[in-house]
C-alpha cells in the first residue's frame, strides 16, 4: 500500500516518467488529478525526464518484439530529440525537451529533471563534449517551456562524462541557469569504477550551490551515499534496496555510530526455515516487530506476494534509519 511510505518514515519517492509514458499514458494520470491522486502516493515525488531509460535502449540497442516482429526501441535520435518504439503496443513516441515537460507536468511530481542526453564511460572526449552541449541546449529549452510553477520545481543536470573539463564546464554552464535544483546525472550508469566515480563528483563540488537542492542520479550504496553527502548531494534515487528486497537479500545492521551501515542476507536460504528471530535484532520495523525469519523465508519459498512487500517495507526502513543517522551527523558536526 502507498501509505506504507509514508509510515515507514520515506520523505520522497521517484517515479519514472519513461515507464509512466509507455503505459499508462500521461493523459490518464492527467486526467485522474495527477500522479499524487492516481497513485495515492502521500508523499513528495521526484520524476525523471525519460532521459536515462531512452539513452539505454540506444546504447543497448535493444530490441523488443512488437505485434509478433522484432523492432529496435530506438528509431531516431535528432538535435530535436528521440523517437522511439513502446515496448507495450508498438507505437511511435517522442521525447524531446517540450514533450518531456509537457510529460512531467501531466503526470504532476513536485520536483522535475530537464531531459537530458546520458553518456557512458566508453565514449570519446569529442562525442562527450557534443553531447554535453545538447543537453545545454535542451536545458535552455525545457526552462523555456517549464516557465515557473507554484507547484512544480525544474532540476538541470550536470552531464560531461568522465572528463573534468567537461564535467567542470557542464556545472559552471547548469548552476547559472534559472532551475530550482541541481541534479548530476550519468555518474552510475556505465560500470565506472568507485573512484572516477568520486572523482565525476568531487571535480564539480565547488560549482554547487549553497542556496539550491542538489540531487544524485541513480546512486543508492550506503558508502557512496556517506561519501557524496559529504560533497554537498542532499538527495539520491535507486533501485538497489527495493529490487535487492524482491529478490529476497534482507538488510541487517552492522554499524550504528556515527553512521549505520547494513549486511545482506539471502532469505531464500535453508538456513532459515526454522529461525524463529526477528529479521534484524536491531531494526524495529513493523515487519521485525510481528514477523520471523522463517515466516519471510516460507512467503519467499512459495512466492507468497506478501513477501516482497515485507522485504521491501524491512530494507526502505533499514535505508530510512540510515539516512536518519546521517542527517544526525551532520547536525553534530561529525560526518
Ligand atoms: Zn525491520
Amino acid at each position: 500500500m502507498p501509505n506504507l511510505l509514508a509510515e515507514i518514515g520515506s520523505q520522497v519517492a521517484f517515479v519514472n516518467t519513461y515507464h509512466l509514458v509507455t503505459h499508462p499514458g500521461p493523459e490518464i494520470i492527467e486526467k485522474a488529478g495527477g500522479i499524487h491522486a492516481y497513485s495515492k502516493l502521500p508523499i513528495p515525488l521526484m520524476s525523471d525526464s525519460g532521459g536515462f531509460q531512452v539513452f539505454s535502449l540506444a546504447q543497448n540497442k535493444r530490441k523488443a518484439t512488437v505485434r509478433g516482429e522484432e523492432e529496435a526501441l530506438v528509431e531516431k535520435i535528432t538535435e530535436d530529440g528521440v523517437t522511439f518504439r513502446s515496448a507495450f503496443d508498438g507505437s511511435l513516441l517522442s521525447f524531446t525537451p517540450e514533450t518531456s515537460i509537457v510529460f512531467q507536468k501531466q503526470i504532476g511530481a513536485d520536483l522535475i529533471m530537464a531531459f537530458d542526453e546520458c553518456t557512458s564511460a566508453d565514449i570519446p572526449h569529442k562525442k562527450t563534449k557534443e553531447s554535453m552541449e545538447r543537453t545545454h541546449r535542451w536545458l535552455l529549452r525545457c526552462i523555456n517551456k517549464f516557465r515557473a510553477s507554484d507547484k512544480q520545481y525544474l532540476y538541470g543536470i550536470i552531464q560531461g562524462g568522465v572528463f573534468e573539463d567537461l564535467r567542470k564546464e557542464s556545472a559552471e554552464f547548469v548552476t547559472k541557469q534559472d532551475v530550482d535544483g541541481i541534479a548530476i546525472g550519468s555518474i552510475a550508469n556505465s560500470g565506472e569504477g568507485k573512484t572516477q566515480m568520486q572523482s565525476q563528483v568531487d571535480w564539480v563540488t565547488e560549482y554547487l550551490p549553497n542556496d539550491k537542492p542538489v540531487h544524485l542520479l541513480g546512486i543508492g550504496y550506503a558508502e557512496d551515499i556517506a561519501n557524496f553527502v559529504r560533497n554537498g548531494i542532499d538527495t539520491f534515487d535507486c533501485v538497489e534496496p527495493t529490487r535487492v528486497a524482491r529478490m529476497g537479500y534482507l538488510y541487517q545492521i552492522q554499524d550504528k555510530k556515527p553512521i549505520v551501515g547494513w549486511k545482506e542476507i539471502d532469505i531464500n536460504k535453508g538456513i532459515f526455515k526454522n529461525n524463529l528471530e526477528k529479521v534484524d535484532e536491531q531494526c524495529s520495523c513493523n515487519v521485525c516487530e510481528n514477523f520471523t525469519k522463517s515466516y519471510l523465508h516460507h512467503l519467499f519459498k512459495q512466492k507468497e506476494l506478501l513477501g516482497y512487500t515485507l522485504a521491501t517495507y524491512h530494507n526502505l526502513s533499514i535505508m530510512e534509519r540510515f539516512m536518519a543517522s546521517i542527517r544526525k551527523a551532520i547536525s553534530d558536526d561529525i560526518l
